[in-house]
């Protein structure tokens, strides 16, 4: 089974993939912690895409698609996976159809956190990235990963590009949900974290949701 987790910046993407994760054992592929792991680790994917994220751009679908078909069809083989972070194009979208068909099994679904403009850019501007690891944490003392005390901020999550990612989430990113809207389940994101993830529980439940279709 490919879940993915579909939303605006801001949306819990990261948060409710913990929750899936840790309750229905899916193997969790975050193109933004890869991509930023590239930019960290000054590799020539990292170096070629650092200025593009921190003024909130998309990268090339080619560079981050040869990502998805090197790791996707081998995990798939034996678990479930999630991808957050993509696609967030409808080229993207249809690379992956692609690379699915050519499997003989798999049942693709989508999760929709849709939340309110508003909610969005409170969130993101309360959130922050641990130094030392780059794991995603909020008003917390201390790294849950790695129990570093020190916390920045991510530079993408700064207030003037905050609102660029939004448009550009509405613009390039939202027709995907036309696109794949026979598998597209929605959730509203406005309440808290355990609400989110009641939502999502009922839908992951469903007979319908886990049903396969090819
Ligand atoms: P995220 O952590 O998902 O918010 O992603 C952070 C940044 O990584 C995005 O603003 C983009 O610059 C880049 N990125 C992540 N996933 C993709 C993707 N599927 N296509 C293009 N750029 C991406």
């Amino acid at each position: 089974m490919i879940v993915v987790i579909f939303g605006a910046p801001g949306a819990g993407k990261g948060t409710q993939s913990k929750h899936i994760v840790s309750n229905y054992g899916f193997v969790h592929i975050s193109t933004g912690e890869l991509l930023r792991n590239e930019v960290r680790s000054c590799s020539a994917l990292g170096k070629k895409i650092d200025a593009i994220m921190k003024n909130g751009g998309l990268i090339d679908d080619s560079d981050i698609n040869e990502i998805i078909s090197s790791k996707v069809p081998g995990l798939l083989k034996t678990s479930n996976v999630l991808l957050d972070g993509y696609p967030r194009t409808v080229s993207q979208a249809k690379f992956l159809d692609s690379v699915l068909f050519s499997l003989p099994t798999y049942n693709l679904r989508v999760i929709q956190i849709d939340v309110d403009v508003e909610v969005l850019i409170e969130r993101i501007s309360g959130r922050l990235v641990c130094k030392e690891c780059g794991a995603t944490c909020s008003a917390v003392d201390k790294c849950e990963i790695c129990g570093c005390m020190t916390f920045i901020k991510r530079s993408d999550d700064e207030p003037s590009v905050v609102t660029q990612r939004i448009e550009k989430y509405n613009k390039v990113c939202a027709p995907v949900l036309d696109y794949w809207h026979d598998v597209v389940y929605r959730v509203s994101g406005n309440g808290n974290c355990q609400e989110v993830s009641d939502a999502i529980d009922r839908i992951m439940t469903d007979d319908f949701f886990l049903k396969r279709i090819k």
